[in-house]
């Protein structure tokens, strides 16, 4: 303050306050907008668990397989990939849906959290029913002689018919060699 006026700074109680009320109000903004995020993120997911819950019982299934869908970018934490991508960085990682856990995650921890790992995570719940899997590219994909358990450790390889979707999906054939407009 001494400092302040000696510089010629205003040090009017207005002032002080208003540069101190300034600095909570900053800290208040950055505190409320990652505590939004977060239970946005949280309701999302849970939104979305419940429809995993009926499309899963309607198949059979009492305790869902479910993955995460990542964002691929370079601000992908690796707390996100550890628990979300084998270690290939491309398979979606799979879990029951009864280790997946409730709440704020903690880093480090052994299982995913249903509303996201961190404030700003942006990883969205999805599960795979029955005959589903992933193919090298981290696609899923139908396959009848997919396992969900075996999916765990092994990276599912690619079958025919993951093949053939892919071979469908590629660029066609027009695209890649267009045309030429003068003969
Ligand atoms: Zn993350
Ligand atoms: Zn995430």
């Amino acid at each position: 303050m001494t400092q302040a006026s000696l510089q010629g700074v205003p040090t009017d109680w207005k002032t002080v306050l208003g540069g101190e009320l300034a600095k909570v109000w900053d800290t208040t903004t950055t505190t409320m907008y990652a505590i939004v995020d977060a239970e946005g993120s949280n309701a999302k997911n849970v939104g979305i668990l419940e429809g995993i819950v009926k499309t899963n019982a309607v198949a059979g299934v009492e305790d869902p397989t479910v993955f995460f869908v990542v964002v691929r970018d370079g601000v992908l934490c690796g707390e996100c990939k550890r628990l979300h991508m084998l270690e290939d960085g491309v398979t979606p990682r799979v879990w029951k849906l009864s280790e997946v856990g409730h709440g704020y995650h903690k880093k480090g921890e052994q299982f995913p959290k249903v509303g996201g790992l961190h404030p700003h995570c942006r990883c969205v719940l999805s599960t795979l029913l029955p005959g589903y899997g992933f193919n090298e590219g981290g696609f899923v994909t139908y396959s009848t002689r997919a396992t969900p358990s075996l999916r765990r450790s092994e990276p599912q390889r690619p079958t025919a018919l993951a093949k053939s979707t892919q071979a469908r999906s590629s660029p066609c054939a027009v695209c890649t060699n267009p045309p030429s407009l003068n003969p």
